[in-house]
C-alpha cells in the first residue's frame, strides 16, 4: 500500500485531518483499531468550557488569556487564527444530515443527564434548544424510557426544580429497549410509535418536552419536527452519557466528506511501528493477526488519549532503535511534528488528544489540531 498521507486514528482529529489532506488532492488512508472517544462523547464541541476553576461564558475572548497562561497547550501552538479557520470549516463543510449551532463568541449552557447545565460552544441543533436561557421561565416535561439506564428523567426533573427553579415534571414510557442505539433505530424508522405513546399523556401546559438523545441517527431534525407538529410542544434532546447517539452522529458526520473525497477508512488495523527516513515512512499494522506494511510520504498520528495503542517509532536520522510510547517524546514542535531529543521528525505529525496526557483536551482541541497538523503536512509535502 502506498499513499501520500497515512492517518492513524479515526476520531475527530484524524478525520478532520483526512478531509483536509484529501481536499488538497493528496491520497489519504485512515487506519484505526476502532472508533475512539469521539464516538462516545456527548458530541458537543467545547472550545473552552472552564478556565481557572470558573465557567467561561465568552470562549474566544478568554482564549487569549488562556494561551498566555498555558504556553505549551495545543491551542497556543495552533494559534487563534487557525482555531477560527478550523471551526469555520467545521460549520461550512459538515452540514449534511446533522447541523450544529452556536459559535465561538458565546458558550451556551446545555442540560445534562444529571439535570445540570454544561457550558459549550457548538452543539447539534436538537440539543441546542435545551439551553438554560430557553428553559428559564418555562415549564418542562422530562420524558424517559423505563429500561434506558443512562437517562433518569426523575433526577433531571428534580434537579431542574431544586437547583434551577424551573418548573418540571417527568414521565417514563414503558418500552423494553435498554440501549440508546435500539431506541435511536426505532425512532429513525418508526417515530410514529413513540409519538402515539406520548400523545396519550397530557402535554398541555408544558412549554418543552425534554427527551434523551435518541431521536434517530440521520433523520433527527425531521423527527424533532414530527414530534413538535404532532404533539404541539417544543422538543429537545438532553446531553448524554456514553454510549452516546450524538457522538455516533458526529462520527458519521466526520466520515462523510472523507468518503466523498475517496479516503479509505480501515477499521480493525492496529499500527505497531513506524520506520521513518528521508524517503518516507513505512508503517507496520496488524489486521486480524496479519501484518500489513503501508508506505507513505507522511504520517499523522491521531491516536487519542483514552484508547491509544502503543506505536514504536524508529528513525535513521534522529535516533536508532525504538521507543514504546508517544508520551516519551516532547510531542510536537510549532509545526505539529513529533519531536525527539530536541529534533523534529520531518514527516510525522501529531494531532488531537494524543498530544497531551495532562492538558485539558476536548473536541475543540481535536478539531483545531486535526486541521493544523494537516495544514502542516500539506505544506511539508508541497515543499518536498
Ligand atoms: C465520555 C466522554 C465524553 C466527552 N464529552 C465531551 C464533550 O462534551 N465535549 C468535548 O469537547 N469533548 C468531550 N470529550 C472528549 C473528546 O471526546 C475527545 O477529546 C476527542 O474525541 C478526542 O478525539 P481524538 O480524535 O483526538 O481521539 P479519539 O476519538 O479517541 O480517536 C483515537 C483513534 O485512534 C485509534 N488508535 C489508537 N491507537 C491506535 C493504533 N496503535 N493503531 C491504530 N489506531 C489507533 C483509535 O482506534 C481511534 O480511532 C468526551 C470524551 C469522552 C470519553
Amino acid at each position: 500500500m502506498n499513499v501520500d498521507v497515512l492517518i492513524i486514528g479515526c476520531g475527530m482529529a484524524g478525520l478532520v485531518a483526512a478531509r483536509k489532506t484529501s481536499e488538497a488532492k493528496l491520497s489519504t488512508l485512515v487506519i484505526a483499531t476502532g472508533y475512539g472517544s469521539t464516538a462516545l462523547s456527548s458530541g458537543t464541541i467545547d472550545l473552552l468550557g472552564y478556565f481557572n476553576g470558573r465557567e467561561v461564558s465568552k470562549p474566544m475572548e478568554t482564549l487569549d488569556k488562556f494561551m498566555k497562561q498555558n504556553p505549551n497547550h495545543p491551542y497556543t501552538v495552533v494559534g487563534a487564527g487557525r482555531i477560527l479557520r478550523a471551526f469555520r470549516e467545521f460549520r461550512e463543510k459538515y452540514g449534511s444530515f446533522i447541523t450544529y449551532e452556536g459559535g465561538l463568541e458565546k458558550n451556551e449552557r446545555l442540560l445534562t443527564p444529571l439535570g445540570l447545565f454544561k457550558p459549550t460552544c457548538l452543539a447539534q441543533s436538537s440539543i441546542m434548544k435545551g439551553t438554560r436561557e430557553n428553559l428559564r421561565d418555562s415549564k418542562v416535561l422530562v420524558a424517559g424510557f423505563r429500561n434506558l439506564s443512562n437517562h433518569t428523567p426523575a433526577l433531571i426533573a428534580r434537579s431542574l426544580r431544586e437547583n434551577w427553579a424551573v418548573e418540571a415534571d417527568y414521565i417514563k414510557l414503558d418500552r423494553k429497549e435498554i440501549q440508546p442505539i435500539q431506541l435511536a433505530l426505532l425512532l429513525e424508522f418508526h417515530s410514529d410509535e413513540i409519538i402515539k405513546t406520548l400523545s396519550k399523556h397530557s402535554l398541555g401546559g408544558y412549554d418543552y418536552l425534554a427527551l434523551p438523545p435518541v431521536l434517530g441517527i440521520r433523520r433527527t431534525a425531521e423527527i424533532v419536527s414530527e414530534f413538535e407538529d404532532a404533539l404541539g410542544i417544543r422538543v429537545f434532546e438532553t446531553m448524554s452519557f456514553p454510549p452516546s447517539i450524538p457522538g455516533l452522529r458526529l462520527q458519521q458526520l466526520l466520515e462523510q466528506p472523507c468518503a466523498q473525497n475517496g479516503v479509505e477508512i480501515r477499521l480493525g488495523w492496529r499500527a505497531v511501528k513506524i520506520k521513518t527516513s528521508d524517503q518516507g515512512c513505512q508503517t507496520k499494522a496488524i489486521e486480524n493477526g496479519d501484518e500489513r506494511i503501508i508506505s507513505s510520504k507522511a504520517v499523522i498520528l491521531a491516536t487519542g488519549q483514552v484508547m491509544r495503542d502503543e506505536i514504536s517509532v524508529a528513525s535513521e536520522k534522529n535516533f536508532q532503535g525504538t521507543t514504546n510510547s508517544i508520551l516519551e517524546y516532547q510531542v510536537i514542535d510549532d509545526r505539529f511534528r513529533l519531536v525527539k531529543n530536541g529534533e523534529s521528525f520531518e514527516n510525522i505529525f501529531v494531532a488531537g488528544s494524543a498530544l497531551s496526557e495532562t492538558n485539558m483536551t476536548g473536541l475543540g482541541v481535536s478539531l483545531s489540531t486535526g486541521y493544523a497538523s494537516a495544514v502542516e503536512a500539506i505544506k511539508f509535502l508541497r515543499e518536498a
